[in-house]
């Protein structure tokens, strides 16, 4: 049996590959595979509807924030959200706590001024700051909800008068928050919704316009929210994948209930790093993702017979990533308790 902790693209349910599979064949009773399907037929633009409405549903988004399924995964957000929130002369902050947050700044600083306003690189990303203060007259302030990287999260969302921006590819609907206290939220599907190819933005519509500068057709956020998120052919299979694993999600029981499972799953895990003597992790306690959870070993020697160990029982994805070394074990909605158990056992037996 595979146990799958890749940190993306990342396990989805069971039950989302095999309906996928069948609609690639004949979906719903058509005789049309869905990748034959036109976008614009009666089919698909109820899955798209039906996808942005569960969003709004399982968010409990207000009538301001808007739903849209865009191309170019969060790494085009990176540009997108300054172009429509930022002019040359207007300030942005942004909260530097992992590499993911680095890139975006990075974009920023091609359409306006960036006022890095807290960072962690110093201590390698293994916290999250808590003492900074945002200037009032940022236009937004931009956090990554769970750095994927380096295994942090915010637990607590920085309180601000800014509107606020938030990269949450890694953490999207794995917990609730006040999602309507956010001015824009996206994330690319590949790592808790769906595959990758598509990414969810939510934006309220009050913050946008504002900007002076022209913005391409295809990078405004009006014209896709004016035209359903349909302005050019969406991804049309990425999106039904997503919505497949939306109706999962709620026919679970929704945020609430997977975010309690989310928080078994991890303290299971980081309760056997802080036990076992062979291993640790160097974030900072209440800073701890309950996505991504990276270790090390204290004597790094072994951490060649370890990864050789728990891959020859049918762990996959479990390497750190380049920049931080060690393990990953990225504990996403779609993983069953029993996997990560299952590791936490391989540790114990490893030890022995
Ligand atoms: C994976 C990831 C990204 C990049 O996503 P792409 O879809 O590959 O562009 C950006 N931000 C975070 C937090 C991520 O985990």
């Amino acid at each position: 049996m595979i146990h799958n902790f890749n940190a993306g693209p990342s396990i989805l349910p069971k039950e989302v590959f095999e309906q996928a599979a069948e609609a690639v064949i004949n979906y719903n009773q058509t005789g049309l595979s869905i990748l034959e399907m036109g976008h614009r037929t009666p089919a698909f633009t109820a899955i798209m509807e039906e996808a942005r409405h569960l969003v709004k549903e399982l968010m409990q988004l207000d009538s301001d924030h808007q739903v849209l399924f865009l191309h170019g995964g969060a790494s085009t957000q990176f540009m997108q959200v300054p172009m429509n929130l930022l002019d040359p002369k207007d300030t942005a902050a942004y909260a530097d706590t992992g590499v993911w947050s680095s890139k975006a700044i990075k974009e920023a600083k091609l359409f306006g001024k960036v006022d890095v306003v807290c960072s962690s690189k110093e201590k390698n990303y293994s916290y999250i700051p808590k003492d900074f203060a945002v200037p009032n007259d940022a236009k937004y302030f931009h956090i990554t909800t769970n750095n994927t990287i380096y295994g942090s999260q915010w637990h607590q969302i920085p309180a601000t008068s800014n509107v606020m921006v938030a990269d949450m590819s890694s953490d999207i609907f794995s917990r609730q928050l006040d999602f309507n206290s956010f001015g824009l939220i996206y994330a690319g599907a590949q790592k808790n919704m769906g595959p990758a190819g598509v990414n969810l933005v939510v934006v309220n519509e009050q913050i946008l316009g504002k900007t002076k500068h022209p913005i391409p057709t295809m990078m405004d956020y009006r014209n896709h929210i004016a035209e359903g998120s349909m302005l050019n052919t969406p991804p049309v299979f990425a999106v039904y994948v997503c919505l497949l694993t939306l109706r999962w999600l709620q026919s679970i029981g929704g945020i609430d209930a997977i975010e309690k499972r989310n928080k078994e799953k991890a303290a299971l895990l980081y309760q056997e790093i802080d036990r076992n003597e062979l291993f640790e992790t160097r974030i900072a306690k209440e800073d701890r993702s309950l996505m991504n959870i990276c270790f090390t070993m204290k004597d790094p020697e072994l951490e060649k017979s370890f990864y050789q160990y728990v891959t020859d029982n049918g762990i996959v994805g479990i390497k750190g990533h380049r920049l931080s070394g060690g393990f990953r074990a990225s504990l996403y909605n779609a993983m069953p308790i029993s996997s990560v158990e299952f590791l936490v056992s391989l540790m114990q037996s490893f030890n022995k």
